[in-house]
């Protein structure tokens, strides 16, 4: 039996919110299907009378630099993201995220946009996302607006988008500039494929002597419901000296604030816990090297 009845290719963002209006209820939205597809086939969700490719759509899937703001379409694959440079040096942790996503098939055809509309707090996309500040373009309820990414998720794998009417159109986001940087780095089970037990991406701000914080943002998930930054352990940074003091500081912080859950495929509570402080300390002083030597070369990238 076919796992849906009709398939759309709409060119615009009007012609797919018109097809999705019509079906009631019945369409989904798809992109690259890595997520859809399987969660059909498993009967996570009801078989959709319809999809509604949005890839087609007229600059769904361009990177567009604008200054110092980057706008990538919702229909971004993470192959695009790994391969443009101008991310790599900018957005070095989007990069990093990216770039260990399934394999090359996975990346090929995944999206940016299906990433975060999937709405999982371990999504590895959506995890520097975060951590870059991004803003995303949306349509709910028929109107076009521009939201702070983190406003988007309501709870684990719900967001605020109805993916049988709404539609996720892109993102924008600042690169990083002159004492900034970030880096993003995960802990995997060996064999494993999909999401990790953890990631944490960290985006820092140096102050003008590059030996204090000035501001940074800390994402690690999957820890809360949803994708989110760990305010307690940023906020103990600000203004603090950077260094092995600072990194034991958001150690003993994040100890003490974070509480992640255990999985049943993936790991214990008490496991990731110990990962937390893992990754806080190789991914923020990468972070904080990249920002005081202006030079990043994403990590990892596809090793996985
Ligand atoms: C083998 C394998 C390995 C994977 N490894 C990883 C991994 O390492 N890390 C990771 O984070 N993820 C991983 N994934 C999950 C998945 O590949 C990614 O989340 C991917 O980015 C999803 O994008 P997609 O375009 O395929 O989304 P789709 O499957 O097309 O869509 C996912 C969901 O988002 C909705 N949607 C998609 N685009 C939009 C839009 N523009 N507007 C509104 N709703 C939309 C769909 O309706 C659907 O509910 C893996 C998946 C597989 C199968």
């Amino acid at each position: 039996m076919s796992l849906w009845t009709h398939y759309h290719t709409p060119t615009t963002v009007d012609e797919a919110l018109a097809l999705l209006a019509s079906y009631q209820g019945c369409a989904r939205v798809i992109a690259g299907g890595t997520d859809l597809l399987l969660d059909i086939r498993h009967g996570h969700m009801p078989r959709p009378d319809a999809l509604v490719d949005i890839t087609r759509i007229a600059g769904i899937a361009a990177l567009h630099q604008d200054g110092d703001v980057m706008m990538l379409g919702a229909g971004v694959t993470h192959a695009q993201i790994v391969a443009e440079l101008v991310l790599a040096a900018r957005a070095t942790c989007l990069v990093e995220s990216c770039g260990v996503v399934g394999g090359p098939q996975v990346r090929n055809v995944g999206t940016i946009g299906g990433n975060v509309a999937h709405a999982l707090p371990a999504g590895d996309g959506t995890t520097s996302l975060i951590a870059l500040d991004a803003m995303a373009d949306v349509v709910l309820e028929g109107v076009r607006q521009w939201l702070p990414l983190g406003e988007l998720f309501v709870g684990p794998g719900q967001s605020r988008l109805d993916q049988t009417r709404d539609l996720l159109v892109g993102f924008r986001f600042r690169l990083s500039g002159p004492r900034e940087g970030s880096a993003f780095k995960r802990i995997m089970r060996p064999q494993g494929v999909a999401l990790p037990i953890l990631g944490c991406a960290a985006w820092v701000r140096l102050d003008e002597s590059g030996e204090r914080f000035a501001d940074l943002r800390i994402c690690i998930g999957p820890v809360a419901k949803v994708p989110a930054c760990a305010e307690a352990v940023e906020e103990a940074l600000r203004g603090a000296a950077v260094g092995a003091e600072a990194v034991e500081r958001a150690v003993v912080v994040a100890r003490e604030t974070l509480r992640p859950r255990t999985s049943k495929y993936r790991a214990t509570a008490a496991y990731r816990q110990e990962m937390i402080e893992v990754l806080l300390r190789r991914v923020l002083p990468l972070a904080v090297q990249r920002a005081r030597t202006g030079e990043a070369i994403p990590e990892g990238v596809g090793m996985e």
